[in-house]
């Protein structure tokens, strides 16, 4: 390949940085960083933009949540001047250290994908959940051809030969890490490069979506309670779901909608989406509950029956099965079953 035609699009270059390791203030520097980067599973995570296209943040919005399905927290965005918990910028050349700020200068090219757009969005906000480089992870083996990689980040993206060493080739202390997988070229994480970057032909595509290992991985970190069954009293909110038996299906609410998702083919099944029928709403708070003979979608005090009213008696609980359908139940039969696939 020529070195001179690398695109960067097709190679982005990651605007958070890792710090310059100094030997001398290492141990210091690595409790506060760890502080720093640890969210509480369940946690609501403010985000507040700073500057982006509305077209561009909705992107960013949607694509982000591809984080929130698989892991127990839950992100919102607020105005600009409010208290936040991070932000995101877009500032075209500059970069930002690990921490809780996010920087899209890259995306401010109008040439920019909805490819480029999902594949950055989601290795940024993996920086935000506390997720580092992967091929700096202790167990990458990455066959470098460091005089190739050297020139290319020095001479068309300007890093300073250290620069290089800490951004792409020095593993991580494991003191970074709470826990680490095996190396995984398939993550959202990792550095795209050609197979000139490296001695044995090894190379990583641009990469846009998240690997099975950093979904497992990140389910893993901030787990649901896993649950089937939802009794009245409780409800499905964005952060209270139900999850079949065989863990296949995830039913909970996501951007206004009472979605059922596939945890094995990372998409959704079917949902409703309940924002034309719900104008009066005078909040945007959305969760299922059962009432009485019912099951209602509430979106603040405006509520909409989700299946038949039930004569007989009270609905005593809601279960998700393993194909994905909720089943109403009275007295341990099942007086009612939807299917979100088809049904709503
Ligand atoms: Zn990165």
């Amino acid at each position: 390949m020529n070195k001179e035609n690398l695109s960067k699009t097709e190679f982005p270059v990651c605007t958070t940085l890792e710090k310059t390791l100094n030997t001398s203030t290492t141990s210091k520097g690595n409790a506060v960083f760890k502080n720093n980067n640890s969210w509480i599973t369940g946690q609501t995570i403010r985000i507040r933009f700073v500057g982006g296209s509305v077209e561009l943040q909705n992107k960013i919005k949607e694509y982000a949540s591809e984080w929130t399905s698989a892991a127990n927290l839950n992100f919102v965005y607020v105005g600009t001047n409010d208290e936040s918990d991070a932000a995101i910028f877009f500032e075209t050349g500059s970069n930002y250290t690990f921490g809780r700020s996010i920087n899209f200068g890259q995306l401010s090219n109008p040439n920019a994908t909805d490819e480029i757009i999902r594949g950055i969005t989601l290795h940024e906000f993996g920086h935000l959940l506390g997720l580092h480089h992967e091929n700096q992870s202790p167990a990458a083996n990455i066959q470098w051809n460091k005089p190739v990689v050297y020139d290319y980040y020095q001479r068309v993206i300007g890093w300073s030969k250290e620069q290089v060493d800490s951004q792409i080739f020095n593993a991580l202390p494991t003191s970074y890490y709470n826990t680490y997988t095996p190396y995984d070229s398939s993550s959202v994480m990792t550095y795209s490069f050609p197979a000139s970057f490296t001695t044995n032909g090894f190379s990583i595509p641009f990469i846009s979506s998240l690997s099975i290992t950093d979904r497992m991985f990140i389910a893993k970190a901030f787990p649901f309670p896993v649950k089937s069954k939802l009794y009245a009293g409780d409800r499905i909110t964005a952060n209270n779901r139900l999850t079949s038996p065989n863990g296949n299906y995830t039913l909970y609410i996501r951007s206004g909608k009472l979605v059922l998702y596939s945890n094995v083919e990372f998409r959704d099944h079917g949902h409703i989406s309940p924002n034309i029928k719900f104008s009066n709403a005078t909040s945007s708070n959305i969760y299922l509950e059962i009432r009485e003979n019912v099951l209602l979608l509430f979106k603040g005090n405006v509520s909409k029956t989700v299946g038949p009213n039930i004569p007989v008696g009270n609905i005593q609980y809601i279960n998700l099965n393993d194909s994905g359908n909720i089943e109403a139940i009275i007295n341990g039969v099942v007086v009612f079953t939807i299917n979100m696939k088809t049904d709503l």
